[in-house]
């Protein structure tokens, strides 16, 4: 489904990206793990065209996405929810759900879509009339994840969910992430640097060193992996 291909991503003469290759079947869930400053933000932003590729290529279900502007990649299929969550912090829970949607002019969908969104986040429809900004942090996480799938994306990026969130409330949107990708056949791509948590859910996992791919394996693989304990799961 996605074909990233040697790419590398530049900020001025530094270099972020060097030379990455990651593959996506469709209906996984891939993670790519790594320290503080490894570059994984830097991976996701130049797969939405945020940030641009100075070399390789980007291929999405066959098409050369490398140079598309972010709101053509997302009408493509794919999604992201960023790091930090960004949630609009004066509109109310459904607004920010609208806003989720503005590409699409399917009403009858769109409201089907809400009220499964409902039912994932029975949280949210508490609170669907309540300013984005005064949610908790968990909640703003849900209703970030919330707009990126009114999109009704075939891939959904997912840029450190787990930040700042207490353990349960981490599980409970891991545990959401792998509903989201069972039942919808949505295929994830999760960034995380939560590996013990990521590689539970995910199907394979990409370790990022510095701007380079170290290690990549099935997800149960590298939670054994006695180099991943050490570096990454603290054991
Ligand atoms: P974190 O988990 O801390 O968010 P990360 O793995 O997502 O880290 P990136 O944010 O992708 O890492 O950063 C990769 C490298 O690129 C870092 O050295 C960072 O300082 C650098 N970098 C990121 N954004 C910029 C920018 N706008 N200008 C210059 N350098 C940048």
């Amino acid at each position: 489904m996605l074909k990233i291909k040697n790419i590398s991503t530049f900020y001025g003469n530094i270099q972020a990206l060097k030379d990455i290759s990651i593959d996506v079947a469709e209906g996984e869930i891939i993670t790519l793990i790594g320290a503080n400053g490894a570059g994984k933000s830097t991976t996701l932003m130049s797969l939405c065209g945020i940030v641009p590729i100075k070399s390789g290529s980007i291929e999405f279900e066959g098409e050369d996405i490398s140079s598309l502007t972010p709101d053509k990649i997302v009408s493509l299929g794919i999604s992201q929810v960023p790091e930090g969550r960004r949630i609009f912090p004066l509109l109310s829970v459904k607004e920010n759900l609208d806003m989720g949607a503005f590409l699409r002019n399917d009403t009858e969908e769109i409201k089907k879509d809400i009220d499964y969104i409902y039912e994932l986040f029975p949280r949210l429809e508490e609170r669907k009339n309540q300013q984005g900004g005064t949610l908790s942090g968990g909640e703003q996480q849900m209703l970030a994840i919330s707009r990126a799938l009114m999109a009704r994306p075939r891939l959904l990026l997912l840029d450190e969910p787990s930040l700042g969130l207490a353990p349960l409330i981490v599980q409970q949107i891991f545990d959401i992430i792998k509903k989201i990708n069972k039942e919808n056949n949505t295929t994830i791509f999760l960034v995380e640097q939560n590996a013990n948590m990521a590689l539970k859910i995910a199907h394979r996992g990409y370790v990022l060193e510095t701007g380079r791919i170290s290690l990549s394996d099935d997800a149960d693989k590298l939670l054994s992996n006695e180099g991943v304990k050490k570096a990454y799961l603290g054991i």
